[in-house]
């Protein structure tokens, strides 16, 4: 469903607006021509003082992830299900727990059906209480014949959870961490909002006390990270706490972090989330990375060692949080009359043939 005013114009003209008005946590139609970043700000090394995570996996999997052989990723297509298989097999490999009894999570949607990979580790403290970690795994296929390998958007934010999965299996978490890797988010957030609309029971909402989601994590051409939610999550109390730990688990990394950055919440997978009241932390280079959705995204233009700081500032945040005993009151939820429905859910691209057509 859209709003009432999108759906009085056609599909077309439709897709011609929403280029302008909608961009995937990124600067939107800009960054096509594939022109070169703005220089860095000057000679930084970002390798981390002290990593818990180890590089060389880490970027491996980027390239992985990312590599052309995978098509782009689109949802439905080989490449996107060649990835996915790769995913639940690591998760299985990690010895992850999977509801069900499989890490792979099919949905049905109007736009098409695809596969949400999800693993956990119970909590050794806290077990009926919840993080989500997030990111999507799917791009957006090809454009004009040539694959877009979506190295930043989003084989970095999948490799980031892989590697801090496999060392949460090996520093076992005091609440439960949920591993989601959701299909379907190009096409308009889908695997996230199968998942957030059907949590494998006995999960409920209510028990998710936070998400944390990492969409374009790597392309940093400014030296620095967006933090969406620190001022829109929760009650204020909430939103001090987000905000301190998040500014306090980069404190040491030459990494800035900017929190507050609430303008593409709704434009990456925690839209769902947050529709619904949960609480979340939204990283993203956003408009810092010059070829969003452009055939530049390649892993040869990634900055490894910023990348790197990054995924190391996600898991200090993360486990910061998870090292809070009183974390459910510690992050409150809004009233239920606080909470806004969505406005728009879903993107377009319009260089798509295959644009959702449904309503
Ligand atoms: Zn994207």
């Amino acid at each position: 469903m859209i709003p009432t005013f999108l759906r009085r114009i056609g599909p077309r003209a439709l897709s011609l607006l929403l280029a302008g008005l909608l961009a995937a946590c990124g600067g939107g139609s800009k960054g096509d021509s594939g022109t070169p970043p703005p220089p860095p700000p000057g000679p930084v090394d970002y390798t981390p003082a002290s990593p818990r995570l180890a590089k060389a996996p880490l970027i491996a999997d980027l390239q992985a992830i990312s590599a052309p052989d995978k098509g782009g990723r689109r949802m439905g297509e080989p490449g996107n299900a060649t990835v996915r298989a790769m995913l639940a097999e690591r998760f299985q490999s990690l010895g992850l727990q999977s509801f069900n009894g499989s890490f792979e999570r099919p949905f049905t949607s109007g736009y098409g059906n695809g596969v949400n990979v999800v693993g956990y580790l119970t909590g050794t403290q806290h077990p009926d209480k919840a993080i989500l970690l997030t990111a999507h795994f799917d791009h957006i296929g090809t454009k004009n014949g040539q694959v877009v390998c979506g190295a930043d958007d989003n084989a970095s934010g999948t490799a980031a959870v892989l590697a801090i999965a496999a060392y949460l299996k090996a520093h076992p978490p005091a609440h439960t961490v949920i591993f989601g890797l959701f299909d379907g988010e190009e096409l308009g957030l889908l695997g996230a909002e199968a998942f957030a609309a059907n949590l494998p029971a006995p999960w409920r909402l209510q028990d998710l006390v936070l998400v944390e989601n990492l969409d374009m994590i790597a392309q940093g051409t400014q030296g620095r990270i967006f933090v969406g939610g620190t001022s829109v999550s929760g009650t204020a109390n909430t939103q001090s706490f987000l905000k301190a730990t998040v500014t306090g688990a980069f404190s040491a990394s030459k990494v800035k972090v900017v929190p507050d950055y609430e303008r593409y919440n709704n434009q990456s997978d925690q839209g769902p989330f947050k529709d619904r009241g949960v609480p979340f932390l939204f990283f993203c280079v956003a408009d810092d990375d010059p070829y969003y959705h452009t055939v530049n995204d390649t892993f040869d233009r990634i900055p490894q060692d910023f990348y790197w700081a990054v995924v190391e500032g996600a898991l200090e945040t993360l486990l910061r949080l998870d090292a809070q005993a009183a974390l459910p009151t510690l992050i409150e939820r809004p009233a239920a009359r606080d909470i806004a429905p969505f406005a728009v859910r879903w993107k377009v691209h319009p260089w798509s043939r295959r644009a959702p057509e449904k309503e």
